[in-house]
């Protein structure tokens, strides 16, 4: 069983990866670096309804492909 099965497994709760945010991630801000992860890797992010937009922004401004879905779901790969 995998860590992030575990706690999935024991409520599906999880922080917003936001720094200092406390509260209760919604949404999940699958991404990656293409300068330094292969196309099958998948990093994911917590985010609140509240830092969802400003955290994918990020992201997008870096000019990394990301993918949100709701907490708890998983994609295969973001292009
Ligand atoms: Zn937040």
């Amino acid at each position: 069983m995998s860590l992030l099965s575990m706690l999935e497994g024991a409520g599906g709760a999880a922080p917003c990866s936001a720094a200092g945010c406390p509260a209760e991630a919604e949404h999940a801000l699958h991404w990656r670096n293409p300068r330094i992860h292969a196309a099958d890797r998948v990093k994911t992010w917590a985010a609140c309804a509240e830092h969802r937009e400003s955290l994918a922004a990020w992201l997008a401004d870096r000019g990394f492909p990301v993918a949100v879905t709701p907490f708890g779901e998983t994609v295969e790969r973001v292009a």
